[in-house]
């Protein structure tokens, strides 16, 4: 299965992701991981990011090409993209490189995502992600330093929605027209979540 993850900033993305790639022994492809990895890392591609990331915009669509195809060249059997395509020019050029089979479109509203945001923490290790609300963790389970992200405060995550709904948002319609859009509330427990993302994976496969 080539299945593609959608939805804002906070959605909870990367949370679900653990879950399904999990389930369905799929690679997990987050191209935010990649270049906060590079970015630690200090790699050309992580110096160009860095501006982009800080500020709350999209990283240019020449870099991220160039990462989606170091990341997918080892999963052509199938992947869950994380991430990716966050442009109408990104979900072009996917389309070309491979045929996805669901876009799973996690939404949620504006003032949902901010609180998410704001009370998360990150493994500086494995890239986990955690919710002061909901855990009371020091560390990841894999040992790894928490931090906050340079990106979670309010400010950049309203330039981050906003960047959404101008950019990113608007990529649903052309899924839409290809019949693969699957749209999945996002509000609620991580477990009732991932409740709906398997019954639109299993609506999907019996079609
Ligand atoms: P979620 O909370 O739902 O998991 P997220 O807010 O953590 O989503 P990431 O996917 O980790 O977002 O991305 C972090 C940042 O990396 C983005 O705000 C953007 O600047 C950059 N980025 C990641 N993927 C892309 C992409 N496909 N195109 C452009 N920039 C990207
Ligand atoms: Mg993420």
């Amino acid at each position: 299965m080539k299945i593609v993850l959608f939805g804002p900033p906070g959605a909870g993305k990367g949370t679900q992701a653990e879950h399904i790639s999990n389930m369905y022994g799929l690679p997990h492809i987050s191209t935010g991981a990649v270049l906060r990895r590079n970015i630690e890392e200090k790699t050309q591609i992580g110096l160009v990011a860095l501006q982009y990331i800080e500020r709350g915009r999209l990283a240019p669509d020449d870099v991220m090409m160039d990462v989606l195809k170091m990341e997918l060249s080892g999963c052509k059997k199938g992947f869950l993209l994380d991430g990716f395509p966050r442009t109408l020019a990104q979900a072009e050029a996917l389309d070309k490189i491979t045929d996805v089979d669901v876009v799973l479109n996690i939404e949620i509203d504006a003032d949902s995502v901010v609180e998410r945001i704001v009370n998360r923490m990150v493994c500086s290790k494995c890239g986990k992600n955690y919710n002061k609300k909901i855990h009371s963790h020091t560390a990841c389970d894999c040992g790894g330093e928490l931090i906050v992200r340079k990106d979670d405060n309010e400010e950049v995550v309203r330039e981050r929605l906003r960047v959404y709904e101008s950019e990113t948002r608007p990529v649903t319609e052309h899924y839409l027209k290809q019949n693969k859009l699957a749209h999945i509330d996002g509000h609620g427990t991580i477990e009732e979540v991932f409740e709906r993302i398997k019954q639109a994976l299993y609506d999907y496969d019996k079609k």
